[in-house]
Formats: structure tokens, sequence, C-alpha cells
């Protein structure tokens, strides 16, 4: 992946989560307090505002930086955790990653949300994206099948009740809502995989 790719990247995404903000507030709304658009948008546009400094690094300190920065910047419960993701990504990728590897270094990024979250999947969270999405990429399916996977993976947050986060202060109210961390994963997989797509 080139510099310009990797800005592309960056561009697409902060473009996606500031186009979907307000989506992302009312589904926060709903089951929690209302703030992840706002935090989601905040933290990717100050990715964005820096994406060529990102794009400049070689792959893994590239995803180590813009995780740090998503987790000064982001806020909330999900600052953390979306920082975690890319940070572990980084520490775990190759410089030029290949599917296998980017597979295996996905899935230790995965765990580490998880250990950083004290969550797993069926707790009605981001979590229950990643691990189908992780899960797709490595029984080898297509970047298009894998964006359907995941917009169906946040549909079904919907019927999950909470038992994390915010949302979890609701109980069995938290059910019939989709997860906001689920969906905002979701755009992000959509648009990653458009792109990568494009080119493959
Ligand atoms: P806050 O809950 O602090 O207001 P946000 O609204 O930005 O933070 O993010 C909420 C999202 O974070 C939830 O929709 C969920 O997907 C995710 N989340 C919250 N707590 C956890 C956790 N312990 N593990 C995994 N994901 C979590
Ligand atoms: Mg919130």
């Amino acid at each position: 992946m080139t510099a310009l790719d990797l800005s592309r990247l960056i561009t697409a995404a902060a473009d996606a989560i500031a186009a979907h903000a307000e989506e992302l507030t009312a589904l926060d709304q709903a089951i929690g307090d209302g703030d992840h658009g706002l935090n989601m948008k905040r933290g990717f546009d100050a990715v964005r505002a820096e994406a060529d400094v990102f794009a400049a690094k070689p792959m893994p300190d590239a995803l180590k930086a813009i995780g740090t920065k998503l987790v000064m910047t982001v806020g909330g419960a999900s600052g953390p955790l979306f920082g975690t993701l890319f940070m572990a990504l980084g520490k775990e990728i190759s410089v030029e990653p290949d599917r296998a590897n980017l597979t295996a270094a996905f899935g230790k990024a995965i765990d580490a949300v998880a250990a950083r979250g004290k969550s797993q999947v069926g707790q009605k969270t981001m979590l229950d994206v990643l691990r189908p999405v992780h899960d797709a990429l490595a029984g080898g399916r297509t970047v298009a099948e894998i964006a359907d996977i995941a917009d169906a993976a946040a549909e079904a947050t919907v019927q999950m009740k909470a038992l994390r986060g915010r949302a979890s202060f609701l109980g069995d109210r938290s059910i019939g809502h989709m997860d906001a961390g689920a969906r905002s994963t979701a755009l992000l997989v959509r648009t990653l995989a458009q792109i990568i797509g494009g080119k493959a």
C-alpha cells in the first residue's frame, strides 16, 4: 500500500463518519448518551487533518499513530477501544501485509479490544461487528461480501440485550435498537472495503 492509498483510506473513513454522524448520534441517543456521532467525528476529523503525516509512515507506525490520535480525540468509552484496535493492529501488522498477515493482526487487535473492554461477542458492542468481519476475512470472503457481513452484523445487534457500556444500564430496554459502535464499525468496514475493492 502506498502513502497515497493510506491517505485516501483515511480521508474516506473520516468522510463516512462525518456523513453519518447524526445517524450515529441518534442511535446513541436511543440507548446511550447521544455523543457517539460527535465523538467519532471529532476523532476521525483529527486523523484526517494529519492524513499526510500518518500516510508517510510505514504501515505499522501509521496505524499506531492513528490509534494514539483516536484515543486522544474520540473520548467516551469508544475512544480507548477504537484506539486500542488501531494501536494493536499496528503492533501486529507487517510493513507490506498480505491477507494472511492482515487477518492474523486483525484477530489479535480484536482480542486487545475485548481485553480492554472486558467484553466479548454477544454483548451488543462493536465486537459484534469486528469478530464476524475477522471471520469473513479468515474465510476468504471478497471485500464486497465482507462489507455486507459487517452491515448484517450491525443489524443483528438490534435484537441483543446490551451487557457492556452505557446501554447495559437499560437492561431489556436496550433490545430493539442498533448498537452505535457496531454501526460505526460497519460503516468503516464498508468504506475501507469499497476503496480496497476498487483496486483489487
Ligand atoms: P460512551 O458510551 O462513553 O458515551 P460512545 O458513545 O462514544 O461512548 O461509544 C459507545 C459504544 O462503545 C457502544 O455503542 C459500544 O459499541 C462501544 N462500547 C462501550 N463499552 C464497550 C465495551 N466494554 N467493550 C466493547 N465496546 C464497548
Ligand atoms: Mg455515548
